[in-house]
C-alpha cells in the first residue's frame, strides 16, 4: 500500500490521505489507482473509505455506482489494528491444516 498526503485538502486540524495498492500483472508494474480515501481528524478519529473494480476516490459517484464503496469510522486506529491483529491470530489457528492455510500464513 502506497499513501499520500493530500496537500490541497489538509489543514492543522485535518489530515487527509490517500492510499494505492501496487498493481502487477505478469511483472508489469500498473499505473496506481487511488483507491482509498482517509481522514485522520484532530479527535483522533478516522474514517476510512475504499473503492473497488478500479475506481479513483475522487470519482463522481451516482446511485448504481459499481465502486462498491467500503467505509469504517475508526475511533481508535490502535484500537482497530490489535482487533485485526487478534483476527488474523483467530484466523491463521482455523485454517490451519484446512484448504486456505496458504493466505493465513
Ligand atoms: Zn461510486
Amino acid at each position: 500500500m502506497k499513501i499520500r498526503i493530500i496537500k490541497e485538502n489538509t489543514q492543522d486540524n485535518w489530515l487527509e490521505l490517500e492510499g494505492s495498492e501496487s498493481s502487477v500483472v505478469k511483472g508489469k508494474k500498473l499505473e496506481p489507482i487511488w483507491d482509498t480515501h482517509i481522514i485522520c481528524k484532530w479527535d483522533g478519529c478516522t474514517d476510512y473509505r475504499h473503492y473497488s473494480n478500479g475506481y479513483d476516490w475522487r470519482h463522481d459517484c451516482k446511485e448504481g455506482c459499481q465502486c462498491m464503496e467500503d467505509y469504517i469510522h475508526i475511533c481508535s486506529v490502535d484500537g482497530f489494528i490489535e482487533m485485526l491483529k487478534e483476527v488474523r491470530k483467530i484466523g491463521k489457528e482455523f485454517y490451519k491444516g484446512k484448504s486456505g492455510e496458504e493466505y493465513w500464513d
